[in-house]
C-alpha cells in the first residue's frame, strides 16, 4: 500500500494505532498514535496520520483504546547481582510471616548441603514479621549449628549470623567495635548475631568462600534471562545501577556483547568512599567522563559515593534521634574530609557523583561535599545527585536547588516499606519524607526509584507518589502527594535528566528512542487507588517488541 509511492524503507517499522499516547513532552500531549523507525519515534499523531506513515512490511499493532507510555526509567536499582543469589534463601515477606518460618527455610536448605558449607539468606524485613524484631543468632542456631549461617536484611545495611558463623569470623563479647558499623551485643556483653553496616558485616561475609571474578561474570550471565525478564514485565526499559563493581561491569559488557542486553542499564561505578572501589581513581587519572559507553544500551553515568545507612534498620543519619531511641541517630560511614575529597576529584575529572544519603545529616554531608566541588571549580549542569534523599528538611531542598543537585528518590519504598520508616521518623517529620511535591516547587528534578524493594517498580513508585500510600494504609504526608502527570514524569524524563540523556529518551517525541510501554488502563483517569494494581501489557526498547503479557 505505498499509496504515496515512497520507497519501502522510507516507512515506519513499526506504528501503534487508535490509542492513548501519553508523550510527555513539554505540553503533556496526548495523541492517538506513534510511529517508529530505526528504532526512534519517527512521529506521534492521530491515528489517520499516522496510519499513512505504514508501508507494506510495517508492523501494526491495534491498541484498542489502551494507554501508551514512554519506557519507565528507574534510577537506582541493583539488578545483575540478583543472578549470583539464585542459591541463596529467599526470606522476603512475604512469603515469609516470622522469625519460625526463615528459620525453617534455612533448616531446609542447610539440609541439603554437607556440614560447613555456608548457608546464605537475604532480604528479611522484621518490619513484616509477627516478632517484630531482628532474628537473633540463636534463632538461627535453631536452623543448623553445623553450617554457618548468614542472613542479611532488605537493604543491604544489616546482616544476623549464628553462633558458627560468628565463631569462624572470631565474633566475641572481647571483640572491639569496628569504625563505621556495629555489633550488637546484649546486657551481658555477649554478641547477639546482629551486625550493623558493611564494617560489622564484613567481619563474616570475609570467611565466605569466595567466587572467582571469572565465575561471577558467568553466573550473572547465565542468569540474567530471568531477571531481565522481570524487569520488563514491569515495563523498566532503563535501569540506573548503583555500586557497580568489575565483575558486573564485565557481565554487562558480555551480555552486550553477546546481543543480549534488551534493557538500557546505566552504571554508577562504585568509587572509593566508602566501597573501597575503584573507579575514582582510575577513571579520573584516565580522563574518562561521566557519559562514557558502549552506546545507547550500556553507559557509565557516575561515581557511586555514600554517607549512610538505611531508615527501616535505623541506621540513616539524622540530625534528631529516631522516634523511641533517643540515643540512636544513625551512622555515618565516612568522614566529611574524605567524602568532600572524593567528590571534589570527580567533579575536577568531570565525573558526576551519585551520593547515597538517606536523613538529613547525611544529606547535609553530601551538599557540603559538591558545595565544595562547585566553590573548587563553578560549573553549570553537572547533575551530581543524591541517591534516595529520605527525610529532607526545608532548609535543604533551597540548597539543593541552589547548587543544582538533582535527586533519585526511592518514593517506591513508600508502598511496601514507608510504615517501618513512619515508625522511625515520627508523624511530625513525615512532610520531609521523599518530599515529592516540594522538590517540584523547588524545581528540583527527582527520578525514583525502588532500590530493590516490593515489585512492579515503576507502577509502585507512581502510586506513591500520587497517593502517598502504604501497605498498612497509612498515608505519608499527603501535601507531598504530586498529579499522575507530574508522577510519571518521575519515571521517565525525569529518570533520562538524572543520566543526562533527555534529549534522547524519556518523552515520546521525534528523533528519540523508542522505548514504550503499553498498559492496561489508563493510569491518568482512573481512581488513584487502581494504580497499584495496574499490569503491563507490553514493553518496547529501541522499536522492539521485547516483552508481552501472555
Ligand atoms: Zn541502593
Amino acid at each position: 500500500m505505498s499509496a504515496q509511492g515512497f520507497p519501502e524503507e522510507l516507512y515506519a517499522d513499526l506504528v501503534l494505532v487508535n490509542g492513548k499516547i501519553i508523550t510527555v513532552d513539554s505540553s503533556d500531549t496526548i495523541a492517538e498514535a506513534v510511529a517508529v523507525r530505526d528504532g526512534r519515534i519517527l512521529k506521534a499523531g492521530s491515528t489517520a496520520e499516522i496510519k499513512r506513515l505504514a508501508g507494506r512490511r510495517t508492523r501494526i499493532i491495534d491498541l484498542k483504546g489502551r494507554t501508551v507510555l514512554p519506557g519507565f526509567i528507574d534510577s537506582h536499582e541493583h539488578c545483575i547481582r540478583r543472578g549470583l543469589q539464585a542459591d541463596w534463601v529467599n526470606c522476603a515477606s512475604p512469603p515469609m510471616t516470622s522469625i519460625d518460618d526463615i528459620v525453617e527455610a534455612l533448616r531446609a536448605k542447610a539440609a541439603e548441603k554437607p556440614a560447613g558449607e555456608w548457608i546464605i539468606g537475604n532480604w528479611f524485613d522484621e518490619s513484616k514479621l509477627k516478632e517484630g524484631r531482628f532474628p537473633t543468632r540463636y534463632d538461627l542456631d535453631r536452623a543448623s549449628t553445623r553450617h554457618p549461617i548468614y542472613l542479611g536484611r532488605a537493604g543491604g545495611h544489616n546482616a544476623v549470623a549464628n553462633s558458627l558463623a560468628l565463631r569462624l569470623a572470631g565474633i566475641d563479647r572481647n571483640t572491639p567495635q569496628p569504625q563505621g558499623g556495629r555489633i550488637e551485643k546484649d546486657g551481658s556483653g555477649e554478641p547477639t548475631g546482629r551486625l550493623d553496616e558493611l564494617a560489622a558485616m564484613n567481619l563474616v561475609r570475609a570467611k565466605i568462600p569466595t567466587t572467582s571474578t571469572e565465575e561471577e561474570v558467568e553466573i550473572m550471565v547465565r542468569n540474567w534471562p530471568q531477571v531481565e525478564e522481570e524487569l520488563l514485565s514491569w515495563g523498566l526499559t532503563t535501569i540506573h545501577e548503583a555500586h557497580i563493581k568489575a565483575p558486573e561491569a564485565l557481565a554487562y559488557q558480555e551480555l552486550l556483547n553477546q546481543g543480549r542486553l534488551r534493557l538500557r542499564v546505566g552504571l554508577m561505578l562504585d568509587g572509593m568512599t566508602p566501597y573501597q572501589g575503584y573507579a575514582t581513581s582510575d577513571l579520573s587519572r584516565q580522563g574518562l567522563h561521566t557519559g562514557f559507553g558502549w552506546g545507547d544500551k550500556l553507559r557509565v553515568i557516575g561515581v557511586k559515593l555514600g554517607v549512610d545507612g538505611a531508615m527501616g534498620s535505623r541506621t540513616a543519619a539524622l540530625h534528631k534521634p529516631y522516634e523511641n531511641e533517643p540515643e540512636n541517630r544513625g551512622i555515618v560511614r565516612v568522614t566529611q574530609e574524605e567524602l568532600t575529597e572524593e567528590t571534589v576529584r570527580c567533579h575536577l575529572a568531570g565525573l558526576r557523583v551519585c551520593i547515597h544519603a538517606i536523613g538529613d545529616r547525611a544529606i547535609d554531608m553530601a551538599l557540603d561535599a559538591v558545595e565544595e566541588a562547585l566553590r573548587r571549580r563553578p560549573r553549570e549542569d553537572h547533575r551530581h545527585r543524591i541517591e534516595h534523599a529520605g527525610y529532607v528538611e526545608e532548609p535543604q531542598l533551597e540548597r539543593m536547588r541552589r547548587l543544582g543537585v538533582a535527586v533519585s528518590a526511592s518514593i517506591g519504598f513508600c508502598y511496601p516499606i514507608g510504615d517501618s520508616h513512619l515508625d522511625a521518623l515520627g508523624e511530625e517529620r513525615m512532610r520531609g519524607y521523599y518530599p515529592m511535591r516540594s522538590f517540584r516547587e523547588y524545581g528540583i528534578v527527582a527520578g525514583g526509584n525502588s532500590d530493590g524493594f516490593g515489585r512492579n517498580w515503576a507502577i509502585t513508585g507512581i502510586y506513591g507518589c500520587v497517593t502517598r500510600r502504604t501497605q498498612r494504609e497509612k498515608v505519608l504526608a499527603e501535601e507531598q502527594a504530586i498529579s499522575v502527570m507530574d508522577a510519571i514524569r518521575v519515571y521517565t524524563i525525569n529518570g533520562a535528566y538524572l543520566e543526562g540523556v533527555e534529549d534522547e529518551k524519556g518523552s515520546l517525541e521525534p528523533g528519540k528512542l523508542a522505548d514504550m510501554v503499553v498498559l492496561d488502563r489508563d493510569i491518568l483517569t482512573i481512581d488513584p487507588e487502581e494504580i497499584i494494581d495496574t499490569k503491563v501489557l507490553m514493553t518496547i526498547v529501541g522499536g522492539e517488541v521485547v516483552y508481552e503479557r501472555r
